[in-house]
Order: C-alpha cells, then sequence, then structure tokens
C-alpha cells in the first residue's frame, strides 16, 4: 500500500499496569494490552475523522517489555534523594545521571493523568554504593542490572540501560575479588580502594578520563566540593 505524504509512519507504545503479578500473571498482562491496542487502532480507523484512511498496522508485539519486577534488599537502599542531590558514597562503584521518570501506576487505564507524567528531572550525576549490590541476607549473592537494591523511585533512574551495564561490570570486578580474597560479598567492604581502583583500570566503566590509578577516594576522585558527599553509613531498611 503507498504510504500518504503526510505520515511517514510510527510507533503505538502501550503503558498498562495493575495490581497484578507481572511474573505469574505475564499472558493475561499481554492479553489485556493487545486487547487495548486493538481497541486504539479500531477508533483510530473507525472512531472518527483522524485522518488514518490510508494507515495500516504493520506489526504488533506479542512480547510485552517488564519494566518493573522483583528487586532485592541489600545493606543501602538507594533511593530518590540520593538521586536528586547528587549523592556521592565513599564506596562507589557505579554512577548514572537519568531522570527519575515515574511511570503512572495504571498505565493508560488512569484516564486522569499521562502515563509517564511523573518525571522529575535533575542535573549531574550521582553514584550507586556497592552495598545496593549484594543481598543483606543471602550471604553469596550478587545483583547487577535492575534488580539491585533501591526503592520504587530509585530505580527509576537505576534501570537504564548503561546504569545496568556498568553495575554489572562493577560486580563482575566484586566477583574477581571476592575469588582472591575467599570472602563473601559483603566481606569484601575493606577492600574498596582496590575494587574501585580495577574496576577504573582494567574495565575503564567507572567516571573514565576522570579518574586516575593514585587518587584514593571516591571524594578526590570526582573533585566534588565536600557537601555534596553522601555517609556512607548503612541505612537499616
Ligand atoms: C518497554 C521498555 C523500554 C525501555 N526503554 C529503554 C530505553 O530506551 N533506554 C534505556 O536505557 N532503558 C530502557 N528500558 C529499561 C532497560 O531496558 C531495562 O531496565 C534493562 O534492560 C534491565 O537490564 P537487566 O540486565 O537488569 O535485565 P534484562 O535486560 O531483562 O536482562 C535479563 C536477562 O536474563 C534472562 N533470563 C531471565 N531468567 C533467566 C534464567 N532463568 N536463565 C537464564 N537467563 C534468564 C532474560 O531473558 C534477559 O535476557 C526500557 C524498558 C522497557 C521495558
Amino acid at each position: 500500500m503507498e504510504k500518504p505524504d503526510y505520515a511517514e509512519g510510527g510507533i503505538l507504545y502501550e503503558l498498562m499496569g495493575d495490581t497484578d503479578d507481572i511474573i505469574t500473571d505475564y499472558e493475561n498482562i499481554r492479553d489485556d494490552l493487545v486487547a487495548a491496542l486493538y481497541g486504539v487502532w479500531d477508533h483510530i480507523k473507525n472512531g472518527g475523522d483522524h485522518g488514518a484512511e490510508n494507515y495500516e498496522l504493520e506489526w504488533v508485539g506479542m512480547l510485552p517489555g517488564v519494566r518493573e519486577s522483583r528487586r532485592l534488599v541489600g545493606d543501602y537502599l538507594l533511593d530518590e534523594t540520593d538521586i536528586l542531590e547528587n549523592r556521592i558514597f565513599d564506596d562507589a562503584v557505579c554512577y548514572g545521571g537519568w531522570n527519575v521518570d515515574l511511570h503512572t501506576a495504571h498505565g493508560l487505564l488512569d484516564l486522569d493523568r499521562h502515563p509517564s507524567g511523573d518525571t522529575r528531572y535533575f542535573d549531574g550525576i550521582y553514584t550507586i554504593p556497592y552495598r545496593s549490590y549484594y543481598s543483606k541476607n543471602i550471604s553469596n549473592l550478587f545483583m547487577a542490572g535492575r534488580n539491585i537494591s533501591a526503592t520504587k523511585l530509585g530505580y527509576c533512574s537505576t534501570r537504564i540501560i548503561g546504569c545496568c551495564a556498568i553495575g554489572g561490570q562493577a560486580v563482575g570486578s566484586a566477583a574477581t575479588l571476592c575469588k582472591k580474597y575467599a570472602c563473601s560479598p559483603r566481606a569484601l567492604a575493606p577492600h574498596i580502594r582496590e575494587l574501585q581502583q580495577l574496576i577504573l583500570t582494567r574495565e575503564t566503566a567507572f567516571y573514565p578520563r576522570y579518574l586516575t590509578r593514585t587518587r584514593t577516594t571516591t571524594q578526590e576522585m570526582l573533585s566534588l566540593p565536600q557537601s555534596r558527599t553522601g555517609s556512607a553509613e548503612k541505612r537499616g531498611v
């Protein structure tokens, strides 16, 4: 079919969420999304003059993208304050800078709010402490990616692919040192400087260009004022 010259095409994506369990109810959620999608398409084509006579539906995704699922609790729970205040942790092993983009709980089922209208923007970057990357009660378990120890709002920023990727590199480096010292993830804490240097010098994933091998503290490495330094003490969760 020849496309009209006023529209090259586009992508329609839906957000939906409810009280369902994203894992066990996955297929039901998929069915609801498909039903909603064809309802929207029916409206576009038949529900009024939308100028869509020559539009065609070329492709429909059948695997819903899961935005949020299980997160594990570590020795530190990163929250939105850490992010919005550009917190710099002494045991930082990763950093992020994406906005806190909270999606509306029920997606398109909430008729009063924009599905992704609750975004909080901020300047600068924040760090993620090593303590958010291992379980607080399973002694030999690391987390990496979207399942790290963060609150719902904290997760809204840390979930971004780049942040997940360099966090994964940090965890891989930490696992190397756990093997070297024959210790659990938590027991690696005294070796945090070695871990940070390893991430920097071997993986080049942690503040490339800004860190040097000779620096010893995160504060120095980041060259940020003391007032922006976060406490390294554990937060009870
Ligand atoms: C619709 C959508 C759009 C997004 N858009 C963006 C974007 O534009 N930019 C951005 O930066 N981020 C985006 N994100 C967020 C980002 O994609 C995710 O937060 C991120 O990819 C999570 O990475 P992860 O490694 O934790 O998990 P995943 O990428 O989900 O990787 C987990 C992997 O583990 C595999 N797996 C699961 N169980 C097992 C098992 N038992 N054995 C072996 N393998 C298993 C899975 O198949 C999967 O490949 C988007 C997310 C969604 C849902």
